[in-house]
């Protein structure tokens, strides 16, 4: 059974793909998520493809990197920069409802 579930930008040059459903999604409020207003789920990178021209966000201790489409903007996930195995997707970009799973906030805004 196929439970992929495909996702992109708004102007459709980014395309993203993950190997299942997110399980919950969660609700960052550190200085970059609350800004972004991105709805994340967690998956290891493998299990995420990402393709299309991104432009990429770097900061402070440069261990992530933000993908947004080079033409519309949108945040599409973060990719670590090194050995970290797991990624971020952004749910809002994917086709699933968000309502479907549960909602993890994150409070701390220290990060
Ligand atoms: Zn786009």
């Amino acid at each position: 059974m196929v439970r992929e579930v495909h996702g992109s930008c708004h102007c459709g040059a980014v395309k993203i793909t993950v190997t299942r459903p997110p399980a919950d999604v969660t609700e960052c409020h550190c200085t970059i998520c609350r800004r972004y207003a991105g709805l994340w789920a967690y998956y290891p990178v493998k299990d995420v493809s990402l393709t299309g021209p991104t432009e990429v966000y770097i900061w402070g201790r440069k261990y992530l990197e933000y993908h947004r489409c080079s033409n519309c903007g949108c945040v599409m996930a973060w990719l670590p920069r090194g050995e970290y195995p797991e990624c971020g997707v952004n749910v809002r970009m994917l086709d699933f409802d968000i309502n479907s799973v549960k909602l993890i906030v994150e409070e701390d805004a220290s990060v």
